[in-house]
């Protein structure tokens, strides 16, 4: 059986993490090493390795993690926008392999990302 991520053993409750939502299809965490006032990950219980994984069955997947990411988004008040992004492979500089949408508020954001 392949190695469980990082995010799969906080899944699993084999380490710990802060986590801010939970149902059947995804969870998410406060990130650990937060950029911004609001840093949260939404977490697939699927382990798919990164965006570019992705199969046309995960559609459904995606949209959800997404309608996730809104509702928390909401519920930290973040009223007046944040981001949400999946980085993808090195240039995109991922550093978990196991799929997983950052939502980033609480403060103003500039662009382009560094
Ligand atoms: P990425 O670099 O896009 O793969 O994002 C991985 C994120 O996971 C980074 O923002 C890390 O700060 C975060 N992270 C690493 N370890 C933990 C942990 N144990 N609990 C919560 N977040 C973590």
């Amino acid at each position: 059986m392949a190695e469980k991520t990082l995010f799969q053993k906080i899944m699993d409750r084999e380490i710990p993490g802060d986590i801010i939502h939970e149902d059947e299809v995804c969870i998410a965490i406060r990130d650990i090493n937060p950029q911004a006032p609001t840093h949260a990950l939404v977490i697939p219980r699927k382990p798919i390795p990164s965006l570019d994984a992705l199969t046309e069955e995960d559609e459904p997947l995606v949209g959800h993690l997404f309608l996730v990411a809104k509702e928390i988004a909401a519920s930290e008040g973040l009223s007046n926008g944040y981001r949400a992004v999946f980085n993808t492979g090195p240039h995109g500089q991922q550093t978990v392999d196991h799929i997983h949408l950052h939502v980033i508020g609480g403060r103003q954001m500039s662009w382009p990302p560094g």
